[in-house]
């Protein structure tokens, strides 16, 4: 067995930690911050886990792992604010599917 100290999520989200965002080719989640009011809501709901609030009060969540995002939509869909956050799809999840003739 484990000696490790199970942390829930709302233990977690008090903790202290250093990381630094992940370099990572895509960008899937684009913040406003002039309509985000710093809820972190979307971290919260958010089951990748790569969202983390921000040291600053009221500021958006930093994207910490922009690669692993699976763009399920449910930060957008939590956010009480439309237009705090927007999420990029990639282009193969744009194409459209039309039925053959
Ligand atoms: S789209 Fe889904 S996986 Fe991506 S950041 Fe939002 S909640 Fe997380
Ligand atoms: S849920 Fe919306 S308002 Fe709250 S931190 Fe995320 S983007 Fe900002």
């Amino acid at each position: 067995m484990s000696n490790q100290k199970k942390v829930d999520s709302k233990e977690a989200f008090n903790l202290e930690y250093t990381v630094s965002p992940v370099a990572s080719s895509v960008n899937p989640i684009i913040y406003n911050q002039e309509l985000c009011i710093g809820c972190n809501r979307c971290a919260q709901v958010c089951q990748c886990d790569i969202l983390f609030p921000s040291k600053e009060k009221g500021r958006h969540p930093i994207v910490m792992y922009p690669g692993e995002c699976y763009y399920c939509g449910a930060c957008v869909m939590v956010c009480p604010n439309p237009g705090a956050i927007t999420l990029k799809h990639p282009l193969m999840n744009r194409a459209k599917f039309v039925p053959v003739k």
